[in-house]
């Protein structure tokens, strides 16, 4: 019999022995996914994702590719993980990397492999940060170990670095990442890093984000610091690179345009581009990026 057949076989008895258990299995399945885990694994055969986690369908949003590389310019993988962190909202995400890799063994090679060559030479990169490190170490196999744990912990960094994992880490304070590799010779999953949403990461690789009306912070203040507005030396001028959408009273001070939105504050309207806002000292705001407004703030 033609391998492949036996694949279909099994997919008729897997889908005889779902049913068997629950009729719905399929159905109820089908509907939506609201998986709490991302994985980026290797391709590796040896390392299925959900047998190895244990995991069901339906709980792991996985990406795979050759040494789980987390590479800055992959698309695909960018795509997944911008789906996974962004949609579909995971909690975690879990760069997994495997001993005796077929990517990081070759890595660690002189041989030309063609196209791949491309992708091994980001190993090829790690392995000149640390080779100080990993040419201390003389048995071959202890090395490739450590290159393999050292690709994991690098890959988590390489996700903390992306602008996608720290818009989350800054809106909702997730995803989690973590490092593991799994020990083909004996079945177990190691922890070998983790970062929590908000790690702080070297400066160079750090974005700053503007706040939009529904980040729930302030975007600004309005100071009565700012440059007069015309003759009356009361009247401040504000510039605002954003449309004010909500203004909200600090330390008691008093704001007479009152706010839009926002909880706390009492609701009217914003002011309109050349309005006169009265107010005694400093008012917070807040507003929609891309629209400009410029507005007269009267100190009393
Ligand atoms: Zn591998």
């Amino acid at each position: 019999m033609d391998s492949y057949k036996k694949l279909l076989l099994a997919n008729k008895a897997f889908v005889e022995e779902k049913l068997q258990v629950n009729p719905d299995y399929f159905t109820r399945q089908a509907a939506s996914q609201t998986p709490e885990f991302m994985w980026i694994g290797c391709s590796d055969s040896r390392v299925p994702a959900e047998d190895i986690t244990g995991t069901e369908p339906g709980e792991l949003f996985v990406h795979r590719n050759i040494a789980n590389l987390v590479i800055h310019t992959d698309f695909n993988m960018l795509s997944v993980l911008q789906y996974a962190v962004e949609v579909l909202k995971v909690r975690h995400v879990i760069v997994c990397g495997h001993y005796n890799c077929g990517g990081i063994r070759n890595a660690m090679t002189k041989h030309d492999f063609g196209l791949i060559n491309k992708w091994l030479r980001h190993i090829k990169d790690i392995y000149r940060l640390y080779s100080r490190e990993l040419d201390s170490i003389a048995d071959l196999q202890q090395r490739m170990d450590k290159l393999v744990e050292i690709n994991v912990t690098e890959q988590v960094h390489n996700l903390a670095e992306t602008s996608i994992i720290q818009k989350a880490w800054h809106n909702e304070n997730r995803p989690y990442i973590h490092g593991w590799v799994y020990d083909l010779r004996s079945g177990h999953l190691k922890e070998t890093a983790m970062m929590k949403p908000g790690s702080k990461l070297e400066d160079i690789y750090t974005f700053e984000f503007e706040e939009d009306a529904s980040g729930g912070k302030p975007w600004g203040w309005i100071s009565p610091r700012a440059p007069l507005f015309g003759e009356d030396s009361r009247l401040r001028m504000i510039e605002l690179p954003v449309k004010p959408v909500v203004f909200q009273r600090v330390n008691g001070l008093q704001a007479l345009t009152r706010c839009r939105t926002g909880n706390r504050a009492p609701v009217e309207r914003p002011p309109a581009s050349g309005e006169r806002v009265h107010h005694d000292r400093l008012l917070r705001v807040r507003g929609e990026r891309g629209v400009g407004v410029r507005i007269a703030v009267e100190i009393r």
